[in-house]
């Protein structure tokens, strides 16, 4: 196993041979050789720069609730951005928070402080994964991010919209996002407050979200919605194993039950062959697939 980390088991944060689909909202996976909650930016490039001298496959995660890993047994060390991360500064002009910090929290306190960051209510998840899948758009309120770069340094990035792509970053050499700035348009709190309702109400009205997911399973090819073409093939309430399409958005993946990663993952195959023979269209995951 991974004994180089012996050092830190003393850390209640560190645990070895670790069932990962605790982590995961659509609660599927298997065990990853360590798992670590990461406080601080020290603890974070010190476990980075272990498993890189180590050739170990190091993956940071959020709230898990954009990623599927694996059900088998995954020798990679998986860091989750710990409390310290998850700070939030308001200026007047802009708002500076950690990446671990929940994207719900920060939209509620973006509010609070008269920043309209209304779009992005709703969206489950960290600001990390947010950001790393430019989730809800979040480009157009992101200023700079500072990062954990590939030799384990930090560095602050400035960002404009061009350096975001369809739910990615097009950023090379990061390894980590550790915390970001925002510029957001102002306005009243209570107006504020009823446009996050409103937005929040339009997604529980649209998704499925009282089931295990990851969100959408697709992306949106380029003219075409993902949902509607699944749902064209029949597909709403269709099953394999534990793995369902959910009745409310065809393009949500749902663990039923029991559902394993193959369930998930053979499902989401058939989905793709059957929308390719209809019409000649590849969809592409939104969801991060983890050891496939
Ligand atoms: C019910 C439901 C509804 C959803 N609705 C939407 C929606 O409307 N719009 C939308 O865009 N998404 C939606 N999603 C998907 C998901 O919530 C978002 O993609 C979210 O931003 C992912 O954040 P996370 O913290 O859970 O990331 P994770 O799932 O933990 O990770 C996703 C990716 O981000 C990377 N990552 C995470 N944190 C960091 C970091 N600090 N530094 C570098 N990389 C990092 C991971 O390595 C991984 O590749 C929905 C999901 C669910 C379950």
């Amino acid at each position: 196993m991974i004994n180089y980390l012996d050092s830190m088991v003393k850390n209640p944060k560190v645990f070895f041979d670790y069932d990962i689909s605790k982590e995961c909202s659509m609660g599927v996976g298997g065990r990853v050789s360590a798992f670590i909650s990461a406080d601080n930016f020290r603890e974070l490039s010190e476990v980075y720069l272990l498993a890189a001298k180590n050739k170990t496959r190091f993956i940071i995660m959020g709230a898990g609730t954009n990623i599927v890993f694996n059900g088998g047994f995954l020798d990679m060390i998986v860091v989750k951005l710990g409390k310290g991360f998850s700070g939030i500064g308001i200026r007047e002009a802009e708002i500076e928070a950690g990446a671990g910090l929940s994207l719900q929290k920060f939209v509620v306190e973006a509010a609070r402080n008269g920043f309209d960051l209304s779009t992005l209510a709703g969206i489950p998840g960290t600001l990390g994964g947010a950001v790393c899948g430019n989730s809800g758009d979040i480009c157009r309120s992101v200023v700079s991010i500072d990062c954990m770069t590939e030799k384990g340094g930090r560095e602050a990035v400035e960002l404009s919209r061009e350096d975001f792509g369809y739910r990615h970053l097009n950023i090379n050499g990061i390894k980590a996002i550790l915390s970001i700035r925002f510029r957001a348009p102002k306005g009243d709190r209570d107006v504020l407050f009823n446009k996050v309702r409103d937005r929040i109400k339009q997604k529980k009205a649209a998704q499925p979200t009282q089931e295990k997911s990851a969100g959408c399973f697709f992306k949106n090819p380029y003219g075409h919605s993902a949902g509607e073409l699944i749902q064209a093939c029949g597909f709403k309430g269709f099953k394999y194993g534990e793995a369902g399409v959910s009745k409310k958005h065809a393009n949500f993946i749902i663990n039923l039950g029991r559902a394993t990663a193959e369930d998930i993952y053979v499902l989401s195959r058939i989905i793709y062959d059957k929308v390719y023979s209809h019409y000649n269209i590849k969809l592409e995951n939104e969801v991060r697939m983890i050891g496939f």
